[in-house]
């Protein structure tokens, strides 16, 4: 039904009368943007680069979700985007609002604390919802369901390569669940005691480690502290199986009952990374050196020549890989890799 347009917000659904297209994305995976109305135009800057460096040919529908309803002018200018179905979803409250069991005087303590130290989003709650919301509810949204695989979008995004390969169906076949293209340091202030919390749920479920995990990429002592490293979640092409899966519902839970998503400011992305590094095996993440692509001032791009006849855009000198705060040196040191 890739024309249908289903507004499961306000249960309207029209069909498009369009000839269908014919894509080659044959994978079980969505395209998941979580976006306000007042991105808009950064919306459709990354929309198309998608659909430009890949999705034309694929045709993987987009899924897109918001706390409010999206409006008539979001709707039908992002439909014009793509010849993909779009859905447009409502985030329900109980997955997005800071629960009333966070205790609101040290949440404000934590946000003062946050903001005297100048850090980036310091005083805001809104921006706490949506890391709480992707680390531990985007997957459970009615629309995923029928969503093995997704592929994480943000507003004002850049993508470099023509991609001439289905990058669902590479995760598929060479069972890997987790796909980034940065690995950085986080700001500490945001996760101060996120690590001790890690600790004690190892401590607690040592059956959810996998032997054979990339805990060197977290820590540079043997899980005593955390080095800070994690993949950006603004990117990921992942499998949403593991986010339901056990390990992960427990660990989530078991975090979010610290209230460390308020109290201090918890990112989605060291959530999803610790998750991923801890109970898969390390070989079960994948870097998607080949994907060109740019959030805000850092830019990863191909380094390796074969990459290039890629037809990649993108300035390599400039490429995060080997500078300061990346963590791919870690990663690749973790995998016996040259770099
Ligand atoms: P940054 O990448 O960490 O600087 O954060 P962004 O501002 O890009 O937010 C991350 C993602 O969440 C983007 O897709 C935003 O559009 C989305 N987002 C952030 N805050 C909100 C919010 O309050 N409501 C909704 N619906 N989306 C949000
Ligand atoms: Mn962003």
């Amino acid at each position: 039904a890739s024309n249908i347009v289903e507004n499961v917000a306000s249960s309207t659904v029209t069909s498009d009368l369009s000839p269908k297209p014919q894509f080659a994305g044959k994978a079980n995976a969505t395209l998941v943007f979580l976006a306000r109305n007042s991105d808009l135009q950064g919306v459709l800057r990354s929309m198309e680069s998608v659909e430009t460096h890949f999705n034309h040919k694929f045709g993987y529908p987009w899924i897109l979700l918001n706390e409010e309803e999206f409006t008539e002018e979001f709707q039908e200018s992002v439909k014009s985007k793509t010849n993909a179905s779009v859905q447009f979803g409502l985030i329900p409250s109980r997955h997005w609002y800071q629960p009333d069991w966070i205790d609101e005087a040290k949440a404000e303590q934590g946000r003062n604390a946050l903001k005297a130290w100048n850090v980036i989003y310091a005083d805001s709650v809104s921006y706490r919802n949506m890391c709480r919301f992707n680390s531990g509810f985007f997957f459970h949204h009615p629309l995923l369901q029928p969503y093995r695989y997704y592929w994480r979008i943000e507003p004002d995004v850049d993508y470099f390569c023509q991609l001439q390969y289905d990058p669902f169906d590479y995760l598929k076949d060479n069972n890997k669940t987790y796909g980034f293209t940065i690995a950085i340091e986080e700001l500490e202030k945001t996760v101060s005691t996120l690590w001790q919390a890690v600790k004690e749920f190892m401590e607690q479920y040592p059956e959810y480690i996998h032997p054979n995990n990339a805990l060197a990429f977290l820590s540079d002592n043997g899980g005593e502290t955390y080095n800070l490293c994690h993949f950006w979640s603004n990117f990921e092409i992942a499998d949403m199986d593991f986010w339901r899966g056990e390990a992960y519902t427990k660990f989530f839970e078991f975090l979010d009952l610290k209230g460390g998503f308020y109290y201090e400011r918890w990112g989605d992305a060291p959530i999803h990374s610790i998750a991923a590094a801890l109970f898969l095996d390390k070989n079960q993440l994948h870097f998607f050196n080949d994907i060109g692509y740019q959030h805000s001032n850092i830019v990863h791009c191909p380094q390796q020549p074969a990459f290039l006849t890629g037809s990649c855009t993108c300035n390599r000198v400039l490429s995060i890989d080997y500078r300061r705060y990346s963590c791919l040196p870690r990663y690749n040191k973790m995998l016996n890799r040259k770099w």
